[in-house]
């Protein structure tokens, strides 16, 4: 036997803090843990890193270009075989008339600095 209130109760606390939302750093809004990258760990949830890095990356562009550079040195096979993957699927779509040719293509998708 459950007493009658026992359901209200458990409903009352669920709007609170669910383990599966978490307050972003930056923005200090509650969002579901899908919202962090690093599978939920970062401190700032994904647009504010979005907006994080873009501002990282146009403050430090030497130190983003040298990384950038020594990230394709070291992970160069690694690329080689994503793009290569890549090709062959795109090649693949062409052939079934399913690759939207220029669809991400349009203006400002890229903010000129
Ligand atoms: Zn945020």
């Amino acid at each position: 036997m459950k007493p009658a209130g026992a359901l209200g109760n458990a409903a009352m606390h669920l709007p609170l803090a669910t383990p599966r939302t978490k307050r972003c750093r930056a923005c200090k809004r509650a969002r579901p843990l899908s919202f962090f990258w690093r599978e939920g760990r970062d401190t700032r949830c994904k647009v504010c890193r979005t907006l994080y890095m873009r501002h990282w990356i146009a403050t430090h562009r030497e130190s983003f270009d040298a990384w950038q550079r020594a990230y394709k040195e070291r992970n160069r096979d690694q690329i080689r075989e994503y793009h290569r993957e890549y090709q062959r699927r795109r090649r693949a779509l062409i052939r079934a008339g399913k690759w939207k040719v220029g669809s991400r293509r349009g203006p400002g998708t890229r903010p000129q600095a």
